[in-house]
């Protein structure tokens, strides 16, 4: 199991992001990779449509400070109606891109998947 970085649900798989961690660059200069789960994909995807500007002081993704932030909004579980409750997280401008790679590429594999 392993947590999503942004709504820290747990899940057996997670989609992997390539993101630009500016606090490991030095060791990682191509990107580290962070898991998120599908629906935090999907948010990350409707909020790069959206682009709402956020104050967040830096990326909940790739931890970059001062650069332009964009409101996520998750879903994080609860044990209480409605069982979850809506989280502002904020992404940056590289991170949108790093989560639309993954969206193709994870369009693409099912491409794949439908030949065999
Ligand atoms: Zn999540
Ligand atoms: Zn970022």
């Amino acid at each position: 199991m392993a947590d999503c970085e942004l709504c820290g649900v747990a899940r057996p798989t997670l989609c992997p992001v390539k993101v630009n961690d500016p606090g490991v660059t030095a060791a990682y200069p191509t990107g580290t990779w962070r898991g998120i789960n599908e629906e935090c994909l999907e948010s990350c995807r409707m909020a790069n449509l959206n682009r709402i500007p956020s104050d967040a002081r830096k990326c909940d993704l790739c931890k970059a400070g001062n650069v332009p932030l964009f409101v996520v909004k998750v879903r994080v579980p609860t044990f209480q109606e409605p069982y979850h409750r809506e989280v502002d997280r904020a992404i940056c401008e590289s991170c949108f891109e790093a989560c639309e790679d993954t969206i193709k590429r994870r369009e693409a594999e099912k491409e794949e998947g439908h030949h065999h």
